[in-house]
């Protein structure tokens, strides 16, 4: 009986493992302390939503958990392994944390399919067939086979967002992060771009998204978290932070974005 238990308790602590571990992550830009002891843990599986005032440090946070930025102290572990370790290998860490960005970040002189190869074959060191197999693959998740062998500039905004997600993807990262990856859209292409996060989520994909698509939050984050100064000041699932916020600050900042939910 006691060791029938202790087997539960062994497998739940082992599936409750984070795949991201923030412990009290501090970030300053010069005398700038933007992130002031942030721990976050985000479970496999889930979408975490990041939401709060410009400023208040949610791309310092993104930009830190694949080392885009350094941390000032406090640890990140990404699948059990600390990615702020001084000797830890930035190629490894970007493999794992695929990164999606506002402006999408695509290079205009190169196809799309040399966009997502590009990584692979730097990064994975991969040959050219394998990296291109791959991108195709990538490509396919997210609906733009056809795309392969076009420019940037002859894609709308939302295909090229989905280019952006297509070469995270194509390293087969643990989680991905989304840093305001609609704000950069018409509204009429926004629809294409979340229903490729919301596919994601359903095939099992680890996320973390900033952004300010509250309803999408509303329909598809396990949880929202709302961060102000550098700190987070509340979290929960979205009905609770949104229908019944707990902080003042929470509340003036949901109250000042209403008009987008
Ligand atoms: P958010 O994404 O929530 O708008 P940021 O993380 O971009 O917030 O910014 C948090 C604070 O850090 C702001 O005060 C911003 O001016 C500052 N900051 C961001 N990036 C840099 C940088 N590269 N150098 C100096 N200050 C920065
Ligand atoms: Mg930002």
């Amino acid at each position: 009986m006691i060791q029938a238990t202790d087997t539960i308790a062994t497998q739940t602590t082992a599936a409750a493992a984070p795949i991201l571990q923030l412990k009290g992550l501090y970030k300053q830009y010069g005398h700038n302390e933007v992130l002031k002891g942030v721990d976050l843990d985000v479970h496999a599986g889930e979408m975490v939503f990041i939401i709060g005032p410009s400023g208040s440090g949610k791309s310092s946070l993104l930009r830190c958990c694949n080392r885009l930025e350094e941390t000032s102290s406090g640890s990140i572990l990404v699948d059990g392994e600390d990615i702020t370790a001084p000797r830890a290998d930035l190629n490894r860490i970007r493999q794992k944390i695929g990164m999606v960005f506002q402006h999408f970040n695509l290079y205009r002189h190169m196809s799309v399919l040399s966009n997502i190869t590009l990584a692979l074959r730097k990064v994975q060191k991969l040959p050219k067939a394998e990296a291109e197999k791959q991108a195709h693959h990538a490509l396919q998740r997210v609906g733009l086979e056809q795309r392969a062998d076009f420019y940037p500039d002859q894609l709308s905004g939302g295909q090229q967002q989905r280019v952006g997600i297509a070469r995270a993807l194509a390293l087969n990262p643990k989680i991905v992060l989304f840093d305001e990856p609609t704000s950069a859209l018409d509204p009429e292409l926004v629809g294409s771009v979340l229903k490729v996060m919301k596919d994601l989520k359903a095939g099992g994909m680890t996320m973390v998204v900033v952004s300010h698509e509250m309803s999408f939050a509303m329909a598809a984050a396990d949880r929202v978290v709302f961060m102000d100064g550098g700190n987070i000041i509340e979290q929960g699932s979205p009905s609770e932070v949104f229908g019944n916020p707990k902080h003042e600050r929470t509340k003036a900042f949901l109250s000042s974005v209403s008009h987008n939910y």
